[in-house]
Protein backbone atom coordinates (compact mmCIF):
# COMPACT_ATOMS: atom_id res chain seq x y z
CA UNK A 1 0.00 0.00 0.00
CA UNK A 2 1.12 3.50 -0.89
CA UNK A 3 0.06 6.38 1.06
CA UNK A 4 -3.28 7.12 0.15
CA UNK A 5 -4.00 10.86 -1.70
CA UNK A 6 -4.52 13.47 0.79
CA UNK A 7 -4.31 17.56 -0.43
CA UNK A 8 -0.84 18.47 0.38
CA UNK A 9 -1.83 21.39 2.81
CA UNK A 10 -3.70 18.63 4.73
CA UNK A 11 -1.33 16.03 5.41
CA UNK A 12 0.51 15.55 8.59
CA UNK A 13 3.95 15.58 9.16
CA UNK A 14 3.82 11.74 9.48
CA UNK A 15 1.65 11.18 6.83
CA UNK A 16 4.32 13.61 4.50
CA UNK A 17 7.12 11.18 6.03
CA UNK A 18 5.11 8.16 4.36
CA UNK A 19 4.95 9.77 1.32
CA UNK A 20 8.73 10.63 1.06
CA UNK A 21 9.25 6.93 2.11
CA UNK A 22 7.13 5.88 -0.74
CA UNK A 23 8.74 7.87 -3.49
CA UNK A 24 12.27 6.88 -2.04
CA UNK A 25 11.38 2.92 -2.75
CA UNK A 26 9.32 3.24 -5.76
CA UNK A 27 10.60 6.49 -7.41
CA UNK A 28 14.06 6.48 -6.31
CA UNK A 29 14.97 3.26 -5.48
CA UNK A 30 12.32 1.17 -8.00
CA UNK A 31 12.66 -1.78 -5.26
CA UNK A 32 11.69 -5.11 -7.35
CA UNK A 33 9.40 -7.77 -4.84
CA UNK A 34 12.26 -9.85 -3.84
CA UNK A 35 14.92 -7.67 -3.72
CA UNK A 36 17.72 -7.03 -1.10
CA UNK A 37 17.87 -3.89 0.61
CA UNK A 38 20.97 -2.36 2.36
CA UNK A 39 20.24 0.78 4.09
CA UNK A 40 22.66 3.33 6.11
CA UNK A 41 21.03 6.09 8.31
CA UNK A 42 21.60 8.17 11.37
CA UNK A 43 20.14 6.98 14.63
CA UNK A 44 18.36 10.41 14.50
CA UNK A 45 16.63 9.37 10.92
CA UNK A 46 15.32 6.10 12.66
CA UNK A 47 11.52 7.47 12.14
CA UNK A 48 11.93 7.60 8.38
CA UNK A 49 14.55 4.62 7.88
CA UNK A 50 11.49 2.72 9.82
CA UNK A 51 8.68 3.94 7.29
CA UNK A 52 11.35 3.24 4.58
CA UNK A 53 11.87 -0.26 5.81
CA UNK A 54 7.90 -0.73 6.04
CA UNK A 55 7.39 0.70 2.17
CA UNK A 56 9.98 -1.63 0.99
CA UNK A 57 8.69 -4.93 2.64
CA UNK A 58 5.09 -3.96 1.52
CA UNK A 59 6.87 -3.72 -1.55
CA UNK A 60 8.24 -7.27 -1.64
CA UNK A 61 11.53 -6.61 -0.69
CA UNK A 62 13.36 -10.10 0.70
CA UNK A 63 15.63 -8.41 3.87
CA UNK A 64 15.96 -5.07 4.69
CA UNK A 65 19.15 -4.52 6.57
CA UNK A 66 20.10 -0.60 8.18
CA UNK A 67 23.31 0.20 9.39
CA UNK A 68 22.68 2.73 11.32
CA UNK A 69 25.22 5.67 12.60
CA UNK A 70 25.91 7.63 15.53
CA UNK A 71 27.65 11.00 15.60
CA UNK A 72 28.50 10.56 19.54
CA UNK A 73 30.38 7.30 19.18
CA UNK A 74 32.28 9.00 15.72
CA UNK A 75 33.32 12.24 18.03
CA UNK A 76 34.45 9.57 20.96
CA UNK A 77 36.92 7.87 18.29
CA UNK A 78 38.61 11.10 18.04
CA UNK A 79 38.80 12.07 21.70
CA UNK A 80 39.90 8.27 22.67
CA UNK A 81 41.04 6.16 20.00
CA UNK A 82 44.96 5.26 19.69
CA UNK A 83 46.66 7.12 16.51
CA UNK A 84 46.80 4.30 14.37
CA UNK A 85 42.96 4.18 14.68
CA UNK A 86 42.88 7.04 12.15
CA UNK A 87 44.50 4.67 9.14
CA UNK A 88 41.80 2.00 9.49
CA UNK A 89 38.66 1.21 8.34
CA UNK A 90 35.62 -1.55 8.65
CA UNK A 91 37.42 -2.90 5.12
CA UNK A 92 35.26 -6.66 6.40
CA UNK A 93 32.01 -4.00 6.37
CA UNK A 94 32.99 -2.22 2.43
CA UNK A 95 33.60 -5.88 1.14
CA UNK A 96 30.57 -7.64 2.92
CA UNK A 97 28.48 -4.28 1.28
CA UNK A 98 30.47 -5.37 -2.08
CA UNK A 99 29.05 -8.99 -1.77
CA UNK A 100 25.66 -7.88 -0.94
CA UNK A 101 25.46 -5.31 -4.27
CA UNK A 102 26.99 -8.49 -6.24
CA UNK A 103 24.07 -10.61 -5.21
CA UNK A 104 21.53 -8.04 -6.83
CA UNK A 105 20.85 -6.21 -3.33
CA UNK A 106 20.03 -2.58 -4.24
CA UNK A 107 21.07 0.47 -1.75
CA UNK A 108 19.51 3.49 0.04
CA UNK A 109 21.08 5.92 2.25
CA UNK A 110 19.56 8.67 4.51
CA UNK A 111 21.20 11.93 4.43
CA UNK A 112 21.30 13.38 7.49
CA UNK A 113 25.05 14.41 8.47
CA UNK A 114 25.91 16.78 10.60
CA UNK A 115 27.94 19.02 8.59
CA UNK A 116 30.08 20.62 11.31
CA UNK A 117 30.79 17.35 13.82
CA UNK A 118 34.26 17.42 12.87
CA UNK A 119 35.33 20.51 12.51
CA UNK A 120 37.18 21.25 15.56
CA UNK A 121 38.73 17.94 15.17
CA UNK A 122 42.56 17.58 13.78
CA UNK A 123 42.72 17.53 10.07
CA UNK A 124 45.24 14.95 9.56
CA UNK A 125 43.29 12.77 11.58
CA UNK A 126 40.05 13.40 9.64
CA UNK A 127 41.85 13.45 6.41
CA UNK A 128 43.59 10.05 7.49
CA UNK A 129 39.91 8.68 8.29
CA UNK A 130 38.93 9.40 4.79
CA UNK A 131 41.13 8.46 2.85
CA UNK A 132 41.35 4.89 4.65
CA UNK A 133 37.61 4.49 4.36
CA UNK A 134 37.45 5.86 0.24
CA UNK A 135 40.35 3.08 0.33
CA UNK A 136 38.29 0.32 1.65
CA UNK A 137 34.85 1.04 0.10
CA UNK A 138 36.33 1.82 -3.18
CA UNK A 139 34.87 -1.58 -4.36
CA UNK A 140 31.02 -1.15 -3.32
CA UNK A 141 31.33 2.30 -4.80
CA UNK A 142 32.19 1.18 -8.09
CA UNK A 143 29.19 -1.41 -8.28
CA UNK A 144 27.38 2.31 -7.95
CA UNK A 145 29.08 4.49 -9.69
CA UNK A 146 28.94 2.13 -12.62
CA UNK A 147 25.19 1.46 -12.13
CA UNK A 148 25.53 -2.21 -11.51
CA UNK A 149 22.19 -1.64 -9.00
CA UNK A 150 19.69 0.11 -7.56
CA UNK A 151 20.49 2.57 -5.67
CA UNK A 152 19.27 5.86 -4.17
CA UNK A 153 19.99 8.80 -1.69
CA UNK A 154 16.83 10.70 0.63
CA UNK A 155 17.29 13.31 2.95
CA UNK A 156 16.19 12.86 6.61
CA UNK A 157 16.27 16.06 8.91
CA UNK A 158 18.26 15.86 12.30
CA UNK A 159 18.71 17.92 14.91
CA UNK A 160 22.27 18.79 14.56
CA UNK A 161 21.77 19.63 10.93
CA UNK A 162 18.69 21.52 11.52
CA UNK A 163 20.51 23.55 14.31
CA UNK A 164 23.35 24.49 11.62
CA UNK A 165 21.05 25.51 9.34
CA UNK A 166 19.05 27.65 11.53
CA UNK A 167 21.43 28.52 13.99
CA UNK A 168 18.79 31.43 15.69
CA UNK A 169 15.98 29.10 16.36
CA UNK A 170 14.58 27.16 18.89
CA UNK A 171 15.71 23.33 18.17
CA UNK A 172 11.76 22.09 17.82
CA UNK A 173 11.88 25.14 15.17
CA UNK A 174 14.65 24.71 13.35
CA UNK A 175 13.92 21.08 12.83
CA UNK A 176 10.16 21.58 11.44
CA UNK A 177 11.84 23.88 8.90
CA UNK A 178 14.18 21.76 7.42
CA UNK A 179 11.66 19.09 7.52
CA UNK A 180 9.57 21.35 5.22
CA UNK A 181 12.81 22.60 3.04
CA UNK A 182 13.46 18.96 2.53
CA UNK A 183 9.66 17.88 2.06
CA UNK A 184 9.30 21.27 -0.68
CA UNK A 185 12.47 20.52 -2.46
CA UNK A 186 11.58 16.76 -3.57
CA UNK A 187 8.17 17.41 -4.58
CA UNK A 188 6.37 15.94 -1.68
CA UNK A 189 4.22 19.09 -1.15
CA UNK A 190 2.23 18.17 -4.33
CA UNK A 191 -0.67 16.58 -4.56
CA UNK A 192 1.03 13.41 -6.16
CA UNK A 193 4.50 13.16 -5.31
CA UNK A 194 5.21 10.10 -7.52
CA UNK A 195 3.53 11.80 -10.77
CA UNK A 196 5.59 14.92 -9.93
CA UNK A 197 8.91 12.86 -10.11
CA UNK A 198 7.81 11.06 -13.29
CA UNK A 199 7.57 15.01 -14.88
CA UNK A 200 10.87 16.46 -13.54
CA UNK A 201 12.58 13.00 -14.72
CA UNK A 202 11.45 13.41 -18.14
CA UNK A 203 12.62 17.16 -18.15
CA UNK A 204 15.75 16.27 -16.90
CA UNK A 205 16.18 13.65 -19.70
CA UNK A 206 15.13 15.99 -22.65
CA UNK A 207 17.35 18.42 -21.46
CA UNK A 208 20.01 16.35 -21.59
CA UNK A 209 19.46 14.62 -24.66
CA UNK A 210 19.46 18.75 -26.18
CA UNK A 211 23.52 18.86 -24.87
CA UNK A 212 24.24 14.98 -26.51
CA UNK A 213 22.79 17.01 -30.01
CA UNK A 214 24.82 19.15 -29.40
CA UNK A 215 28.01 17.89 -28.69
CA UNK A 216 29.75 20.47 -27.29
CA UNK A 217 33.65 20.72 -27.53
CA UNK A 218 34.61 22.74 -24.31
CA UNK A 219 32.32 25.05 -22.01
CA UNK A 220 33.23 28.33 -21.25
CA UNK A 221 32.41 30.37 -17.82
CA UNK A 222 32.14 33.81 -16.42
CA UNK A 223 31.14 35.26 -13.73
CA UNK A 224 32.30 37.13 -10.50
CA UNK A 225 35.47 35.94 -9.91
CA UNK A 226 35.42 33.06 -12.63
CA UNK A 227 36.75 32.99 -16.13
CA UNK A 228 37.04 29.39 -16.74
CA UNK A 229 37.26 27.07 -20.06
CA UNK A 230 36.64 23.31 -19.10
CA UNK A 231 37.49 20.46 -22.13
CA UNK A 232 34.80 17.86 -22.28
CA UNK A 233 35.97 14.31 -22.50
CA UNK A 234 35.81 13.02 -25.92
CA UNK A 235 32.95 11.16 -26.78
CA UNK A 236 31.08 12.42 -23.45
CA UNK A 237 27.37 11.74 -22.45
CA UNK A 238 25.01 14.11 -20.24
CA UNK A 239 22.92 12.25 -18.40
CA UNK A 240 20.03 13.29 -15.73
CA UNK A 241 17.19 12.12 -13.80
CA UNK A 242 17.10 8.36 -13.51
CA UNK A 243 19.21 5.50 -15.43
CA UNK A 244 18.23 1.88 -15.58
CA UNK A 245 21.35 -0.33 -13.80
CA UNK A 246 22.87 -3.25 -15.32
CA UNK A 247 20.26 -5.32 -12.72
CA UNK A 248 17.61 -3.88 -14.97
CA UNK A 249 15.81 -1.94 -12.32
CA UNK A 250 15.34 1.62 -13.00
CA UNK A 251 16.24 4.16 -10.42
CA UNK A 252 16.47 8.10 -9.66
CA UNK A 253 20.12 7.99 -7.45
CA UNK A 254 19.72 11.44 -5.91
CA UNK A 255 16.89 12.46 -4.74
CA UNK A 256 16.35 15.57 -4.72
CA UNK A 257 18.21 15.85 -8.51
CA UNK A 258 18.07 18.77 -10.55
CA UNK A 259 21.36 18.67 -12.39
CA UNK A 260 22.25 17.44 -16.16
CA UNK A 261 26.38 16.02 -15.93
CA UNK A 262 28.65 14.61 -18.00
CA UNK A 263 32.48 14.04 -18.08
CA UNK A 264 35.18 17.16 -18.27
CA UNK A 265 38.23 16.00 -20.15
CA UNK A 266 40.97 15.67 -16.91
CA UNK A 267 43.71 17.37 -19.01
CA UNK A 268 41.82 20.47 -20.52
CA UNK A 269 41.19 22.89 -17.15
CA UNK A 270 42.22 26.72 -17.59
CA UNK A 271 41.26 29.58 -15.90
CA UNK A 272 40.03 30.45 -12.56
CA UNK A 273 36.61 29.43 -10.75
CA UNK A 274 35.34 30.94 -7.70
CA UNK A 275 32.69 29.27 -5.45
CA UNK A 276 29.53 30.00 -4.79
CA UNK A 277 28.60 28.01 -1.94
CA UNK A 278 30.22 26.64 0.84
CA UNK A 279 31.58 23.13 1.03
CA UNK A 280 30.85 20.86 3.82
CA UNK A 281 33.18 18.04 3.28
CA UNK A 282 33.04 14.88 5.99
CA UNK A 283 32.48 17.07 8.75
CA UNK A 284 34.57 20.12 7.61
CA UNK A 285 33.10 23.38 6.13
CA UNK A 286 35.15 24.88 3.97
CA UNK A 287 34.26 28.76 2.16
CA UNK A 288 35.04 31.58 -0.21
CA UNK A 289 36.89 28.79 -2.65
CA UNK A 290 38.76 29.95 -5.30
CA UNK A 291 41.03 27.74 -7.59
CA UNK A 292 43.33 27.91 -10.31
CA UNK A 293 43.91 25.36 -13.48
CA UNK A 294 46.17 25.02 -15.97
CA UNK A 295 46.38 22.01 -18.11
CA UNK A 296 43.54 20.35 -16.13
CA UNK A 297 45.42 20.40 -13.10
CA UNK A 298 44.81 22.39 -10.03
CA UNK A 299 47.50 24.93 -9.14
CA UNK A 300 46.45 27.62 -7.22
CA UNK A 301 44.06 27.10 -3.85
CA UNK A 302 42.58 29.67 -2.00
CA UNK A 303 40.24 29.35 0.71
CA UNK A 304 38.91 31.71 3.59
CA UNK A 305 38.60 28.79 5.47
CA UNK A 306 39.13 24.74 5.98
CA UNK A 307 42.44 26.07 3.30
CA UNK A 308 43.98 23.31 5.06
CA UNK A 309 41.32 20.68 4.42
CA UNK A 310 41.40 21.76 0.95
CA UNK A 311 45.05 21.19 0.11
CA UNK A 312 45.00 17.69 1.93
CA UNK A 313 42.14 16.76 -0.18
CA UNK A 314 43.75 17.83 -3.37
CA UNK A 315 46.80 15.42 -2.36
CA UNK A 316 44.79 12.68 -2.21
CA UNK A 317 46.53 10.99 -4.48
CA UNK A 318 46.94 11.53 -9.13
CA UNK A 319 43.69 12.76 -10.06
CA UNK A 320 42.27 14.51 -6.63
CA UNK A 321 43.86 17.95 -8.18
CA UNK A 322 41.87 17.10 -11.68
CA UNK A 323 38.03 18.01 -12.18
CA UNK A 324 35.83 14.13 -12.74
CA UNK A 325 32.69 15.88 -13.11
CA UNK A 326 30.82 19.03 -14.81
CA UNK A 327 27.07 19.51 -14.14
CA UNK A 328 24.29 22.11 -15.18
CA UNK A 329 21.52 23.41 -12.57
CA UNK A 330 19.35 26.26 -13.44
CA UNK A 331 18.29 29.31 -10.87
CA UNK A 332 14.93 28.16 -11.22
CA UNK A 333 15.53 25.08 -9.45
CA UNK A 334 13.37 24.29 -6.21
CA UNK A 335 16.33 24.16 -4.03
CA UNK A 336 17.49 27.64 -5.56
CA UNK A 337 14.22 29.10 -5.34
CA UNK A 338 14.07 28.14 -1.71
CA UNK A 339 17.03 30.19 -0.95
CA UNK A 340 18.83 28.39 1.85
CA UNK A 341 21.98 26.87 2.23
CA UNK A 342 21.62 23.77 3.37
CA UNK A 343 24.99 22.25 4.34
CA UNK A 344 25.09 18.99 2.29
CA UNK A 345 26.14 18.21 -0.76
CA UNK A 346 22.80 16.62 -1.73
CA UNK A 347 20.86 19.81 -2.02
CA UNK A 348 23.25 22.52 -2.22
CA UNK A 349 24.69 21.09 -5.52
CA UNK A 350 21.17 20.43 -6.95
CA UNK A 351 20.80 24.48 -6.59
CA UNK A 352 23.95 25.37 -8.58
CA UNK A 353 25.93 23.91 -11.87
CA UNK A 354 29.10 22.84 -10.26
CA UNK A 355 32.73 21.03 -10.75
CA UNK A 356 33.58 18.03 -9.21
CA UNK A 357 37.33 17.17 -8.07
CA UNK A 358 38.35 13.14 -8.67
CA UNK A 359 36.93 10.79 -10.07
CA UNK A 360 34.60 10.45 -13.47
CA UNK A 361 32.13 8.40 -13.89
CA UNK A 362 32.32 6.19 -16.75
CA UNK A 363 28.96 5.96 -17.93
CA UNK A 364 28.89 9.39 -18.56
CA UNK A 365 31.15 8.42 -21.78
CA UNK A 366 29.38 6.95 -24.45
CA UNK A 367 30.28 2.96 -24.44
CA UNK A 368 32.45 4.26 -21.36
CA UNK A 369 31.57 1.15 -19.62
CA UNK A 370 32.91 -1.53 -22.00
CA UNK A 371 35.96 1.00 -22.22
CA UNK A 372 39.57 -0.74 -19.85
CA UNK A 373 41.17 2.17 -17.61
CA UNK A 374 43.47 2.77 -20.27
CA UNK A 375 40.99 3.72 -22.79
CA UNK A 376 39.05 5.95 -20.63
CA UNK A 377 41.68 7.67 -19.58
CA UNK A 378 42.41 8.12 -23.47
CA UNK A 379 39.38 9.73 -23.60
CA UNK A 380 40.10 12.34 -20.91
CA UNK A 381 38.12 10.31 -17.78
CA UNK A 382 39.58 11.28 -14.90
CA UNK A 383 40.28 8.87 -11.62
CA UNK A 384 41.09 9.19 -7.89
CA UNK A 385 39.53 7.88 -4.92
CA UNK A 386 37.56 11.39 -4.24
CA UNK A 387 34.76 12.70 -5.93
CA UNK A 388 34.19 16.06 -4.59
CA UNK A 389 31.65 18.01 -5.95
CA UNK A 390 31.81 21.85 -5.28
CA UNK A 391 29.37 24.90 -6.30
CA UNK A 392 30.61 27.59 -9.11
CA UNK A 393 26.99 28.49 -10.51
CA UNK A 394 24.83 31.89 -9.35
CA UNK A 395 22.72 34.03 -11.24
CA UNK A 396 25.42 35.96 -12.37
CA UNK A 397 27.18 32.78 -14.52
CA UNK A 398 26.95 32.92 -17.93
CA UNK A 399 27.91 29.76 -19.47
CA UNK A 400 28.75 29.20 -23.23
CA UNK A 401 29.05 25.94 -25.19
CA UNK A 402 31.94 26.07 -27.80
CA UNK A 403 31.64 23.81 -30.77
CA UNK A 404 33.77 21.28 -32.65
CA UNK A 405 34.84 24.59 -34.84
CA UNK A 406 35.37 26.96 -31.74
CA UNK A 407 32.00 28.81 -32.10
CA UNK A 408 30.76 29.77 -29.21
CA UNK A 409 26.56 29.60 -28.37
CA UNK A 410 24.91 30.88 -25.31
CA UNK A 411 23.84 27.79 -23.26
CA UNK A 412 23.46 29.56 -19.74
CA UNK A 413 22.44 33.30 -18.87
CA UNK A 414 22.40 34.60 -15.52
CA UNK A 415 22.42 31.06 -14.41
CA UNK A 416 19.25 30.17 -16.72
CA UNK A 417 19.08 28.18 -19.97
CA UNK A 418 19.37 30.35 -22.75
CA UNK A 419 17.52 28.17 -24.94
ZN1 LIG B 1 26.68 16.46 -9.68
ZN1 LIG C 1 29.18 14.71 -8.20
Amino acid sequence: MTPTAIAPEMRTHAENLDQLAAVAVHVGLGLKPGQELVMTASLDCIDLARRITEQAYRAGARLVTTLYADDESTLMRYRFAPDASFDYAAGWLYEGMAAAFKSGSARLAIAGANPALLANQDPGKVGRANRAVSKAYRPALELITRHEINWTIVAGATPAWAEAMFPNDAPGVALAQLWDAIFSTTRIHTADPVAAWKKHDADLHQRAAFLNDKRYAALDYRGPGTDFRLGLADGHEWLGGGTTAANGNYCIPNMPTEEVFTTPHKDRADGTVTASKPLSHQGTMIEGIRVRFEGGRVVEVYATRGQGVLEKLIETDDGAGRLGEVALVPQSSPIARSGLVFLNTLFDENAASHIALGQSYSSCLIDGDKLSPQELAARGANESLIHVDWMIGSGQLDIDGITASGAAEPLMRKGEWAS
